[in-house]
């Protein structure tokens, strides 16, 4: 259909006094004895385009004035009588799609709660509009961050036969019904249809080291699964996941890349969406666009994980979990580090061995690995990175020590045999990340349908 978005039909200045025909969906209308006032929406902009209707010279069908109607209006576009863009001053007015008055997308407010039970339909109020918007913008930077900086993207494989041991609950990939008559389950994996079990990859990172070994910087974006039992606000059973992967980097380059990437798309984000943030800034979280141009402009704090459990145990009292040298950290650690200690990101590095994954490399300590943490207010964790073990003897040590089926990971070994060099990476939650710069509080109000333990809309 020859119709004009209605991004260029408000803010294009020089069609003021032209014709022009827009599509949209009916968000709002009022009316009174003289005139009537429609404001319609296409998806191509948070603002909406106010179409004025002179009752004197048109009819407006009862059809055309319902929330969520779909019309074409042909006008003239002239100077809003308040602001800075245009209207329409509309000459006729085509209904495309009707819309009766069940439609749950009305006037007054609806909550989030409400809005997840019609993930459908939510997409059409301002909130997740703008959601929606910043979710591309920053998506679209992703990819242009790393091109620029000289990164292949590549993309790993969804199903696999390793469980990138330690990152959580892996679903299966089968095409058999259960067979309560196998042997054992190896039997019965035998007769599935790769042969052996399967399942949906909770990271790409052991193929992304694969390709970083000759590629030198890659990345990858692209979603992961995690049978999360958590049912937090942070945790989905299916986010999208980027895993820059770099060949000749230490601890120190992981963080100073994750860093300059997290700053980048902050910037970008800032620029390309100013509407969308000051809608943020108003509704969802006071202050948003100064913390954002703030973190954009000053530097990250650092700090070990074993001065950061110097400061947390004298803090235990207000902790339902208290922690002592050795334990994980949990969210109520992560978000007061953050937010009441540092006020600001911080890279937690140095972590136990014990709590953290095979892959990672050994610190000289012998008790520590050379992983980090980097946790932001209202968020906690939105990356999990490390210098990779790149030592033969010490990757199967760890392996070892953690009675894990050295078969399996053949090729991954064999990256310490052929020319192996430091190597680091990290994986950025892309959900985490679109909640942090918008302000949203629940990781499933940024995902189209969001899937979560006994949730699959
Ligand atoms: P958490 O401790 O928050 O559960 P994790 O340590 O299991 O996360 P990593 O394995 O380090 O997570 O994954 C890297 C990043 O991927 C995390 O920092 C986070 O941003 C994101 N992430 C991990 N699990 C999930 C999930 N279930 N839903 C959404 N994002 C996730
Ligand atoms: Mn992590």
């Amino acid at each position: 259909m020859k119709h004009l978005d209605i991004s260029e039909a408000l803010t294009d200045q020089t069609l003021r006094g032209q014709t022009a025909v827009v599509c949209g969906w009916v968000r709002t209308y009022r009316e009174s004895a003289q005139v009537a006032f429609l404001e319609l929406s296409d998806g191509s902009s948070l603002p909406r385009l106010q179409v004025v209707v002179d009752k004197s010279k048109l009819d407006v069908s009862a059809e055309c004035t319902k929330l969520g109607a779909a019309l074409a209006v042909r006008g003239t576009l002239v100077g809003a009588y308040k602001g800075e863009g245009n209207e329409l001053n509309a000459e006729r007015i085509t209904l495309i799609g009707a819309c009766p008055a069940e439609y749950p997308i009305q006037k007054k407010r609806t909550t989030l709660d409400f809005l997840r039970t019609i993930p459908h339909l939510r997409l059409r109020t301002n909130t997740f509009q703008a959601v929606f918007r910043v979710r591309s913008v920053a998506a679209q930077a992703i990819h242009r961050y790393f091109h620029a900086h000289g990164y292949y993207y590549v993309n790993t494989p969804l199903i696999t036969a390793s469980d990138c041991e330690g990152a959580g609950e892996m679903f299966r990939v089968t095409t058999r019904p259960w067979d309560a008559k196998a042997a054992s389950a190896e039997e019965y994996y035998k007769n599935d249809f790769f042969g052996v079990k399967a399942g949906l990859s909770v990271s790409g990172q052991l193929e992304g080291e694969v390709a970083a070994m000759a590629l030198g910087k890659i990345y990858t974006f692209g979603p992961s699964f995690r049978a999360e039992n958590s049912n937090t606000t942070r945790h989905l059973a299916e986010f999208w996941h980027i895993e820059p992967e770099i060949a000749f980097a230490e601890l120190p380059d992981v963080i100073e890349i994750a860093e300059d990437l997290l700053k980048y798309l902050i910037n970008a984000v800032l620029e390309e969406c100013p509407e969308e943030l000051k809608f943020f800034d108003s509704f969802v979280e006071k202050g948003l666009i100064e913390k954002l141009t703030h973190v954009a402009g000053s530097d990250f704090a650092v700090c070990t994980y074993t001065d950061a459990i110097g400061i947390l145990e004298k803090e235990n009292a207000r902790f339902q979990f208290p922690v002592h040298w050795g334990s994980d950290l949990q969210s109520e650690h992560e978000k007061y580090l953050t937010e009441k200690v540092f006020g600001r990101p911080v890279f937690v590095t140095d972590y136990p061995k014990e709590i953290k994954s095979f892959y990672m490399k050994q610190n000289a300590d012998g008790k520590t690995v050379a992983a980090t943490d980097l946790l932001v207010p209202g968020i906690g964790e939105i990356i999990g990175g490390s210098e990779r073990e790149a030592d033969y003897g010490k990757l199967v040590a760890a392996m070892d020590a953690r009675k894990m089926d050295k078969s399996a990971y053949k090729q991954y070994l064999d990256l310490r045999i052929f020319g192996s060099v430091p190597h680091g990476g990290f994986g950025l939650g892309f959900e985490r990340f679109v909640m942090y710069v918008t302000g949203m509080e629940n990781i499933r109000d940024v995902t189209l349908f969001p899937r979560s333990v006994k949730n699959i809309m």
